[in-house]
Order: structure tokens, then C-alpha cells, then sequence
């Protein structure tokens, strides 16, 4: 039972369709558009609320205090982002980097590389274990990226394990009667296989512990790297839920033509291999100037008539896409365009302000 997850889930829905609880959030869930069901975030429903992190608009990211803080959110799924540590355990952080949210330049300052920086890889899972989690900063000002987070520094938070963390939101789901999903994105798969590791097989491997392998689970797997999501699909023969993340030429991070892959054409491509796409809110909706009326692309129609979903990043309530007036008319006008999803910091937030009036 320990190992299941998706039994678990059954459980669940189960328990609630007993009508024990008649005023159980599960409830609340099938009339806001379908529960577990909605794993699919079918068209035409409310759209599905993504914990971006955890509530991490409230609690350092990643931690576990941010991520039952989104369970108890109600919240439909919660995302974890994966990379791998030297003894190749998969852990729940953004980047590859651990120094803007650890204190690990303090615990071990010799341990950066030549550019400054330091990085999980370089560190045992033990070693990790023991540093402390902070809110984001910025490494090259060293300043906070949102000061008007959570800002007590005497509260000890830690990293996880990719493994802790799904049975963590499995635990919960049982207790709550309620199922929220998992949303895992593979970081980096190129440069962790330039270090000689295969992160998207250590995150196949947990996944495959608890039993979560079919398009029906209450998962969706997340990457930017076109060719690894091929290579999960077609080489690996994984037959989950796959969203290609999209971002923006203009970053110049990537060796993936973003906007050529924004196209028609181009999400007919993603379409063959791929679920879903998650888009930068710019990507389907643009505020021209201040008090202007947002401007939708065709990015929603065009996706849709491709059979993806669309699932849109990420809602800050203290960071608003440019000239929108307020965090209230960005969920509107993505209500508008249709979007099957949303990425949120502030995922009760975006709860209310997305539910049907
Ligand atoms: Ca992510």
C-alpha cells in the first residue's frame, strides 16, 4: 500500500462517492468540474489550479510546509521540480543551482565550482539534507527576489526527496478524502547527462514505485526539451500525461525554437508526442498599455484544435504580467481565452477567483 499512490487515490474517491461526507472539499471538487476526473482538465470546466511549487507565495518554495499548505488549499495539483543530487537522488528543487534558496555558500563555502556557483550534484543527499531552505534570492545581488514573502529566518525548513514528497501528498490525500495530483517537471536532462546522470530514469523509477504510469493517474510530466519528452514517450514508452513546457525566444536559454513551436504547425508537432502545453501568460494574453484591454492571441484556439491542453504560468499576485491592472483581471482574461490551467503562487487565490459565478 505504501508504494501506491493510484490505489490510494481509488480509495479516496471511493470514500467520497460513499457520500459520507457530504460537505467534504471532494464534494466541493466534482461540483467545481469533476475531481479526479478532472485530471484531464477537460475543456469548457474550470480551469485546474496548479500549486506552482507548493503555495509558494506564502512559504519558501518546495518545502514540505508549502505543499501541504497547497494540499489544504484544495488544490488540483501540486508541482515538483526535479533534479538529482551526486548520489543520484531525485530532489524537489527548481534549479540545478541550490545556492538562491539554501544556505549551503555558508555551510560549504569550498565547494563551488569555477563560476561561483553551487550545485546538487555536487552534494550527498546527506549533505543536502542539511541545509536550510530560505526564500529565493537573487545570486547575483544577493537581495530577495520577492521581499514581501515569508520573511522569519529563525524557521528551519529542508529539502526532499522526490519520493517523500508523493507520499506525503498521498498520505494526505487519504486523510483528506481528497485526491490532488502530482505535477513533475524534469530540470535539465541535457546538462545532467553532460554530468554523466539520467534524471529523467531516476524520476521514472519513483514514479514507477507508487504505480504511476498510465495517462488515467493523477500525474502530469513536465519538460522544456522537446526531445526528451520524444525520448519518454518513444524510447522509454512512458504512457503518462506529457506537457511540453513552452518559454520565449527572447530568454535565449534554450536551443528549442519557442515561437517557432507556438505556431499552428508547431503545436500540431508537439500534439504527436505531447498532452498539454505550458505557456507564459504573455504567449495568450498581452495588456498593450496601462487601462487597455487585453489582447488574446490565437494561441488557446490553436493549441485546442491540436488536441493539447493549456496550462499557463505563472500567477503572482506581487509579480503581474506588464500593464495588467490587477491580479483579478489576469484570471479573468484567461478565463476568457479558454485555458484548461493555471500555475499559480497563490493557488487559493487563483481557486476563488477562477470558480464559476
Ligand atoms: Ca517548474
Amino acid at each position: 500500500m505504501r508504494h501506491s499512490l493510484f490505489s490510494i487515490t481509488l480509495l479516496a474517491v471511493q470514500l467520497s462517492a460513499c457520500g459520507s461526507t457530504p460537505e467534504s472539499p471532494a464534494s466541493a471538487e466534482d461540483a467545481r468540474g469533476g475531481g479526479a476526473a478532472r485530471a484531464d482538465g477537460a475543456r469548457g470546466a474550470v480551469p485546474i489550479v496548479i500549486a506552482h511549487r507548493g503555495a509558494s507565495g506564502y512559504l519558501p518554495e518546495h518545502t514540505a510546509e508549502a505543499k501541504v499548505l497547497a494540499h489544504g488549499m484544495g488544490v488540483d495539483f501540486i508541482e515538483q521540480d526535479v533534479v538529482l543530487t551526486r548520489d543520484g537522488m531525485p530532489i524537489v528543487l527548481h534549479d540545478v543551482e541550490i545556492d538562491t534558496v539554501t544556505d549551503v555558500a555558508q555551510r560549504f563555502p569550498n565547494r563551488r565550482r569555477a563560476n561561483g556557483r553551487w550545485y546538487a550534484i555536487d552534494f550527498t543527499l546527506a549533505e543536502i539534507g542539511s541545509l536550510n531552505v530560505r526564500e529565493r534570492i537573487d545570486p547575483r545581488t544577493g537581495n530577495r527576489v520577492f521581499p514581501d514573502r515569508f520573511t522569519p529566518a529563525n524557521v528551519r525548513f529542508g529539502v526532499r526527496t522526490l519520493e517523500e514528497e508523493i507520499a506525503l501528498i498521498a498520505g494526505l490525500n487519504v486523510t483528506t478524502r481528497r485526491t490532488t495530483g502530482l505535477y513533475t517537471e524534469i530540470k535539465a536532462p541535457d546538462w545532467h547527462r553532460e554530468q554523466g546522470r539520467d534524471v529523467t530514469r531516476a524520476v521514472l523509477d519513483v514514479l514507477e514505485r507508487y504505480e504511476l504510469r498510465k495517462r488515467t493517474d493523477p500525474i502530469w510530466l513536465q519538460c522544456f526539451d522537446p526531445g526528451e519528452l520524444l525520448r519518454i514517450r518513444q524510447d522509454l514508452g512512458s504512457d503518462l500525461k506529457l506537457v511540453q513546457l513552452i518559454g520565449d525566444n527572447s530568454w535565449g536559454d534554450a536551443n528549442v525554437d519557442f515561437d517557432k513551436m507556438r505556431t499552428a504547425a508547431g503545436l500540431a508537432e508537439v500534439a504527436k508526442y505531447a498532452d498539454g502545453v505550458g505557456v507564459w501568460i504573455p504567449h495568450v494574453v498581452q495588456w498593450p498599455n496601462a487601462g487597455a484591454k487585453p489582447a488574446l492571441t490565437t494561441l488557446v484556439r490553436d493549441a485546442h484544435a491540436a488536441g493539447l491542453k493549456v496550462h499557463v504560468y505563472t500567477l503572482r499576485r506581487d509579480q503581474l504580467p506588464q500593464n495588467a491592472p490587477d491580479f483579478a483581471a489576469v484570471h479573468a482574461a484567461l478565463l476568457q481565452a479558454g485555458v484548461d490551467g493555471v500555475f499559480s503562487d497563490f493557488p487559493d487565490e487563483s481557486r476563488a477567483l477562477l470558480k464559476p459565478r
